[in-house]
């Protein structure tokens, strides 16, 4: 089964996919990563962000692993490198979006993308998965959430992993990032036509997966698990 699970930043798609991808026993496919891991290097090597050749050369080449650490927590390597915690530091996250709106990057993406779905047995979540991605997902998912409430889990979430910066902040970072991922030419942030639309605002992570698990009881296969 192919889950698809797109929203805005905040909304709680990496939480809640990797809940769901746990409970269902489907492999966690975070696209997001992959757009940060390009970004990450391409500040590194001094790449310009408009370069859409050389951003798009960076995303088809780079070496990327998605994985999970011994703590069974999600895992991001780059020829070799953990980089879990650096493509989540506040440089990336305000230039992530000017890189993923080149087209050549999401091109090169795209069909690495497709190609980890390949097993038919994932839960892929980012912005442009029910309708670029894999538009025949056997469920797609969009969720929301008032931008006051996604401001403070975003805060929680990289306290955790010991990055602080103010809810203020960050709900002006995550605004700034809905306008560009929802205004872009190539592949916007919309709701796939077919979605099922979960508001999270008032609800726990368990009431989202438990909703999202009982839709997928049922769904058959059409496409054959594939995207
Ligand atoms: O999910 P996360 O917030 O880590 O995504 C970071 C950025 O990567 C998004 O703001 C968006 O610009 C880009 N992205 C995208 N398409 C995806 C996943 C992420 O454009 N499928």
């Amino acid at each position: 089964m192919i889950i698809a699970i797109d929203g805005p930043a905040g909304s709680g798609k990496s939480t809640i996919a990797q809940a769901v991808a746990e409970r269902l026993a489907l492999t966690y496919v975070d696209t997001g990563a992959m757009y940060r891991a390009v970004t990450l290097l391409a500040l590194e090597k001094g790449v310009s962000l408009e370069d859409d050749d050389a951003l798009g050369s960076l995303a088809l080449e780079m070496e990327i692993d998605l994985s999970e650490s011994a703590q069974g927590l999600p895992q991001v390597r780059v020829a070799g490198r953990d980089v879990t915690k650096a493509i989540r530091e506040p440089l990336v996250s305000q230039k992530v979006s000017y890189v993923a709106a080149h087209r050549k990057v999401r091109e090169a993406l795209k069909l690495r993308q497709r190609g980890m779905a390949e097993t038919g047995d994932v839960v892929l979540e980012g912005r442009d998965i029910g309708t670029v991605v894999c538009p025949r997902a056997d469920l797609k998912v969009f969720l929301t959430a008032s931008v006051g409430v996604r401001a403070v889990r975003r805060k929680r979430q990289l306290e955790e992993q010991g990055i602080c910066i103010s809810a203020k902040t960050l709900e002006r970072e995550i605004l700034l990032r809905d306008t560009h991922d929802s205004t872009r030419s190539v592949a916007p942030l919309r709701k796939p036509r077919d979605a099922i639309e979960i508001d999270t605002t008032e609800l726990s992570i368990e009431e989202v997966v438990d909703r999202i698990a009982a839709e997928a009881v049922g769904v058959g296969s059409d496409g054959g698990g594939s995207c």
